[in-house]
């Protein structure tokens, strides 16, 4: 397995990688969540590569940049036992030299998440564009833990003609329910515990007749857990993530919720 920083050496190398190749695009800190779409990727390629940049453009000014787990080594030892071709891995100035000046903005990227982190979505699809012309992948892989960027990178993918195949897998779980995340290392044991709330609250809202109803649910069953706080519920439409009135088409349930140092994100689909 080669580690590359630099985009000249990861250009001059990736001629040599066969194809069709699959890129899996991480902030590093990897679980079992980033390593399913590994091992999908791994599965469905001749090549595999995979990128760690913490991104500094997809953080808030008060966010968790700094904070933001970061461990390279364990990272480099599960993708080569996982058959990783090629690890990219620049440095914040190699991405983002002096004078960089050019942001893509996705118009789907101003609801929900986008709402809550002003300039977010921004960051994401800036790197996510720079890294699939850097790497040029047939197939890229993303979790559809983080729904709304899938939707984000899809878009950009389409609109700016970048040429992968975009493929969104299945949120990885713990055994109670709650999302596989670097940001889970934030919580202590108490607060791990309460972080079960957010997939027993989606649960709930499945059941829902309609959408008012489904976020009320949400709403109460996150309130009745004293270590969380609710920041946003949404059930709207699963493409264009307009909220409903309705549920006459398939609904994004999604939400984000404070649990100590943590801000959590999770959501399902409802068919
Ligand atoms: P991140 O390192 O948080 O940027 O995540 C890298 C990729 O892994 C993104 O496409 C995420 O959606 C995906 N991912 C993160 N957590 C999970 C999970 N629990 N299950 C499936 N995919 C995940």
């Amino acid at each position: 397995m080669n580690l590359i920083d630099s985009i000249a050496a990861f250009r001059s190398h990736s001629a040599r990688l066969a194809r069709p190749l699959g890129l899996v695009p991480t902030m590093g800190a990897l679980h079992d969540g980033h390593m399913s779409l590994v091992r999908r990727a791994r599965r469905e390629n001749a090549a595999l590569a995979a990128t760690i940049f913490v991104n500094p453009a997809q953080f808030g000014p008060r966010e968790d940049y700094h904070a933001y787990p970061r461990d390279l080594d364990a990272d480099l030892r599960k993708l080569q036992d996982a058959g990783a071709d090629v690890v990219f891995a620049p440095s914040a100035a190699e991405m983002y030299p002096a004078g960089f000046d050019t942001y893509v903005d996705v118009g789907i990227a101003e609801r929900l998440e986008g709402a809550a982190r002003p300039g977010h979505f921004r960051g994401v699809a800036t790197i996510v564009c720079k890294l699939l012309t850097i790497v040029r992948p047939d197939r890229a892989y993303f979790g559809q833990k983080d729904a709304q960027q899938a939707l984000v990178i899809e878009r950009l993918n389409a609109d700016l003609n970048l040429g992968a195949q975009i493929i969104t897998c299945p949120t990885v779980r713990e055994p109670d329910g709650l999302a596989l995340s670097s940001r889970n290392a934030y919580l202590d044991p108490d607060e791990r515990a309460a972080a079960a709330v957010l997939y027993r609250a989606l649960t709930r809202a499945r059941g829902a007749a309609s959408p008012d109803a489904a976020r009320r649910l949400v709403l109460a069953h996150v309130e009745a857990e004293p270590l969380a706080s609710l920041e946003y519920v949404s059930v709207a439409d699963a493409e264009t993530l307009e909220e409903l009135d309705t549920l006459d088409r398939p609904a994004l349930v999604s939400l984000a919720v404070r649990v100590g140092a943590a801000r959590l994100i999770d959501n399902i689909l409802i068919e």
